[in-house]
Parts: structure tokens; C-alpha cells; sequence
């Protein structure tokens, strides 16, 4: 199924819905495509995530994204991972991002540790196994790249998916508003305002 990938679920964003009588055509998923999409745990069927919030999810402390590259029709998955340490018995971020890769697209093996990212600058040290001019250290690059201009993103014609989990705790989301933007209604709250003002607005502004 994973190989349909993010083009098949396309016609499924759009469907009926009865309102005050009359069948008019709604956007978003019908609560039962989530079900489906839950129960199936499949990975690509849902619209790509804001890639201005492509920090945001990044950082955000558990991160799973695949980034679809739509014009060669490739994906590689991300999996970032904040370092935590314990102070005064109380784990706290350290601000330092543990990125894997998986390029090999088979399944939840073939994670690689590619580099550490710094939350304060984006920058990041890449792995000691990896040479320079290597595809972990291009990944790398890139994705350094679309931190500090999320704009290269669209103009790659690269989307941002998540896997059904919070960016932030990895739990499954459910809630179709959850699921647009990646982070459950609980760890909402500890994202930034400029996360979720588009929601706010009653707009999400995709690509
Ligand atoms: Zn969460």
C-alpha cells in the first residue's frame, strides 16, 4: 500500500458531505477515511504538512517526516529525535536533534544515523561515518538548506508528510485538524504561535 503513495489519496480529499439537506463537496477527511487511515497505519494517504512550518516540526521533539520529492517522484523518511538530559531529576531538551535517515524505503529498517542538528542555528555536524559528498551528507545539507528557507521546498517541489504520529510525542494522531498540521491537541499548546496561526484563521495555506 505504501507504494501508492501521496498522489493516489489525492482524489480522496475531496468528498460529499450532506449539509442542511443538501450534498455539497467538503474538504478534509471524512471521519471514516480517518478511521481507515488509522486502523490501516498508512503512511502517505493525507495532504502534505505547511512546509513554512518545516522548523517547527522538525524541532518539535519526535519527529517523523518524509519528504516527497513530486517532481522525481522519490521520498526519503526523517526521523529526529530532541537529546534530553536530567537535570534536578527532571529531563530536559538539550536543544541538540539527532537525525536519522532511511533512504532504502524498507520499512522501519535501514534507519541510519545521518548528523545532530542545533536548534539555535539549524547547523548540524554530520555523522563521523559519513564522507563529504555523500547522499546522508546531501540529505543533511538539504535539509539545513530548507530550514533556513522553507521556500525551497515548493520550488523542489518537495512535500513534507508525517507518518499518523505528533511531531512533538509521537502518539497517533486522530483529530482531522491533528493530522493536517501534525501535532495532536495536547502538545498544540506547546508550539509556537506563528505554528498554528493559519488554523487559527480558519485557513491552512498548502502547496
Ligand atoms: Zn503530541
Amino acid at each position: 500500500m505504501g507504494s501508492r503513495g501521496p498522489r493516489a489519496a489525492k482524489s480522496r480529499w475531496l468528498h460529499h458531505q450532506r449539509v442542511k439537506g443538501k450534498v455539497i463537496q467538503a474538504s478534509g477527511f471524512p471521519r471514516g477515511f480517518v478511521l481507515y487511515l488509522l486502523y490501516q497505519s498508512i503512511s502517505y494517504m493525507k495532504q502534505p504538512l505547511d512546509p513554512r512550518n518545516f522548523a517547527h516540526l522538525f524541532f518539535a521533539g519526535r519527529s517523523r517526516i518524509t519528504l516527497v520529492n513530486t517532481k522525481r517522484e522519490t521520498h526519503i523518511r526523517l526521523k529526529i529525535k530532541e537529546k534530553r538530559e536530567r537535570v534536578n531529576g527532571k529531563l530536559v531538551g538539550t536543544g541538540r536533534f539527532y537525525l536519522y535517515t532511511s533512504i532504502l524505503n524498507d520499512g522501519d529498517t535501514g534507519w541510519q544515523y545521518a548528523a545532530v542538528f542545533f536548534k539555535d542555528t539549524y547547523r548540524y555536524r554530520l555523522g563521523a561515518d559519513h564522507q563529504q559528498g555523500s547522499q546522508i551528507h546531501r540529505v543533511s545539507q538539504f535539509v539545513y538548506d530548507a530550514l533556513k528557507s522553507p521556500e525551497i521546498l515548493t520550488q523542489k517541489g518537495v512535500e513534507l508528510h508525517h507518518e499518523g504520529r505528533c511531531c512533538r510525542c509521537a502518539m497517533p494522531l486522530t483529530h482531522p485538524d491533528s493530522i493536517q498540521l501534525g501535532v495532536g491537541p495536547d502538545c498544540i499548546h506547546h508550539m509556537p504561535e506563528s505554528f498554528f496561526i493559519d488554523l487559527v484563521q480558519g485557513k491552512l495555506t498548502l502547496v
